[in-house]
């Protein structure tokens, strides 16, 4: 069974991030950056299924600058065969992103998809519902479970107060939560291995892929800084202030 994990890059989840001050987006310039979070779970969870002899390839894909090579070079150090860079320089919105991973789907023919719930960037959580819908594959999104036997996938969702479990024919999608594994670190041999993987390069147009917008980012702002707290000497004195100054209660 062939696996097809989609691999974001993204402002590494250590980074505090700066507003730009024209509010147009966010400050990139000299910032790290990092295989998004939920991405890195989808990759562990395919290379178990390697290492469980269910999956036989696993290939990554990204799409944006080339630096994302960095990002498919860690996914193929952790585990994966095959990398596919879609090039693009610019700002894809999560529909033109679906429509390009839809192209690759339709090229590699992978039994299993596996997305990161949400890019911790753009926190749109939408790609791999798009992709379901532009498919018409089966999906089973915030997985924290996923077994795969005789062409079912059985995927635990992760939903409000509970779980819930569904059975999907494959091909099918599963978009990752964060407890559905821990993922490993790569270890130098591997690093050291993944520059030899190969890693090949397409662009939108090669794949016939429009990738005009439908949405216009109009402005980005920082959340308001917090006010100071005080400190109220009495329980009294605290109800009267929630009461009558900030009016909560
Ligand atoms: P989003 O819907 O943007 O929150 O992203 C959800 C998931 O879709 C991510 O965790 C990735 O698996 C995938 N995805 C989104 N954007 C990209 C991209 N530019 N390249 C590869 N995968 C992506």
């Amino acid at each position: 069974m062939k696996v097809l994990v989609a691999v974001k890059r993204v402002v590494d989840y250590n980074v505090k991030v700066r507003v730009k001050a024209d509010n147009s987006g966010v400050d990139l310039a000299n910032v790290k950056m990092a295989m998004n979070p939920f991405c890195e779970i989808a990759v562990e969870e395919a290379v178990r299924l390697k290492e469980k002899g269910i999956a036989s390839e696993i290939v990554v894909v990204s799409i944006g600058p080339a630096t994302a090579q960095e990002q498919l070079r860690t996914a193929l150090a952790l585990g994966a065969d095959r990398a596919v860079l879609v090039e693009s320089n610019d700002e894809l919105g999560s529909l033109a992103v679906a429509k390009l991973l839809k192209a690759v789907v339709d090229k590699e023919q992978p039994q299993l998809v596996i997305l990161g719930k949400q890019a911790i960037d753009t926190d749109n959580n939408q790609t791999g519902q798009m992709l379901g819908a532009l498919t018409g594959f089966a999906q089973g999104t915030f997985a924290s479970k996923v077994e795969v036997a005789d062409g079912n996938a059985t995927v635990t969702r992760e939903i409000d107060g509970g779980l819930q479990t569904v059975a999907l024919n494959l091909p099918a999608i599963v978009t990752t939560d964060l407890r559905l594994n821990e993922p490993r670190y790569a270890s130098l041999p591997n690093i050291m291995k993944a520059k030899k993987k190969p890693l090949e390069t397409v662009t939108p147009d090669a794949l016939g892929v429009s990738t005009a917008s439908t949405v216009k980012m109009l402005k980005v702002e920082a959340p308001a800084a917090r006010s100071a707290g005080i400190k109220v000497k009495s329980v009294a004195e605290l109800v009267e202030k929630l009461k009558n100054e900030a009016k909560v209660i």
